[in-house]
């Protein structure tokens, strides 16, 4: 029998909903689509300006010229499609994502891989996840995955900065994936954004996976974030208490995934195997400042497993919180004060 899922709210988020005032702040609160996933606001402002559109539009230009390898305007495609055996000049902005990116893979000891395109090509896990062409689902032959392996690697990548100029050159068939960072490096665009808007006091927004708090609420409280029971992901196993502008990103077997006779093929792959990510650990939230951080760092972790997981955590500046087979919790010793069951 096959089951297949797609979890877009992975985190329950505690917050007001609708339209309201208070003391003459508005609270615009809206749900809307973009980079395949669900993006929910709430906005408190000051004055009249239609933030929310322009914060759905700074996450849907990112999709469409940089991030997105299936959106030919994209420069991720354009990479993808150009940079075989090629330098190609890139962006500050897609070179410091990538920068960051390989950073992070040296020192997950490649757990996080942005070159898995071939890889997740061949699971597909987010189409059949989203419901489509799913009867046709059937687990990849070793074969298959072995000649996909092959074309994957961040050695198969060339970065070089000189001066301002950032070039890269990718190996034969070698092709970049950002699903794992799209939504964190979306919501430091919007951060970024909500700081130039003066009338904005305070907001939340929500990217799949992926949050991010912002300012004060009128009456002066905290935020709160659920984090989902991926036993039962109708419910929250805790919650984190939050003040001022922070990203939570989780990492899930629960978001994506396809079941087949009782066996669950989720999103997260292991580089090391080829095969969706086995380890101990049933979901992961990261807590930072930075929002791609909290993204990749969810990600790599989720592959890493608690103890890996937890080392990796100490060389960053971001609180990590590990939800394992057996139920229990783990987390960091930072997180401790934000989080409660
Ligand atoms: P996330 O939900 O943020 O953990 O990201 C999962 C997405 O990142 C997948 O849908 C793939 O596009 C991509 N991905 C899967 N496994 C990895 C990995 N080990 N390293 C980097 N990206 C990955
Ligand atoms: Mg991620």
């Amino acid at each position: 029998m096959k089951r297949f899922f797609v979890c877009c709210l992975v985190m329950a988020l505690l917050m007001t909903t609708g339209c309201g005032k208070v003391n003459n702040i508005q609270i615009l609160s809206t749900v809307d689509t973009a980079m395949g996933t669900v993006i929910s606001q709430t906005i408190y402002t000051e004055g009249h300006y239609n933030t929310g559109l322009e914060v759905l539009q700074t996450i849907r230009d990112l999709e469409k010229d940089l991030l997105s390898r299936r959106i030919e305007s994209s420069e991720v495609y354009r990479v993808n499609h150009g940079a075989q055996g090629e330098e190609v000049l890139l962006s500050e902005e897609l070179a410091v994502i990538l920068e960051q990116s390989l950073s992070l893979w040296e020192k997950s000891e490649g757990a996080f891989d942005v070159t898995l395109g071939p890889l997740i090509e061949v699971w597909d896990i987010d189409s059949l996840a989203a419901g489509e062409h799913v009867e046709e689902f059937t687990v990849p032959t070793a074969e298959t995955l072995r000649e996909a392996k092959e074309r994957c690697g961040s050695e198969h990548i060339t970065l070089t900065r000189e001066e301002n100029e950032v070039t890269l050159s990718l190996q034969d068939n070698v092709t970049i994936d950002l699903g794992a960072v799209g939504k964190g490096v979306a919501l430091d665009a919007v951060h970024d954004l909500l700081l130039r808007r003066t009338d904005v006091t305070a907001a939340v927004i929500s990217a799949g996976g992926s949050i991010l708090t912002y300012g004060r609420k009128p009456d002066g409280s905290a935020w709160k974030v659920g984090i989902v029971d991926p036993e039962d992901t109708s419910s929250t196993k805790g919650i984190l208490t939050i003040k001022g502008s922070m990203c939570v990103s989780t990492s899930g077997d629960y978001e994506r995934f396809v079941e087949i006779d009782g066996k669950r093929y989720h999103h997260i792959l292991d580089p090391k195997t080829g095969y969706p990510a086995e380890g101990d650990v049933r979901s992961v939230t990261i807590l930072s400042e930075n929002g791609f951080e909290s993204d990749a760092l969810s990600t790599a972790c989720f592959v890493l497993g608690v103890e890996k997981g937890l080392n990796l955590l100490s060389e960053y500046d971001a609180e990590g919180l590990f939800i394992l087979r057996d139920g229990s919790v783990k987390m960091t010793e930072g997180m401790k004060k934000y989080y409660e069951p």
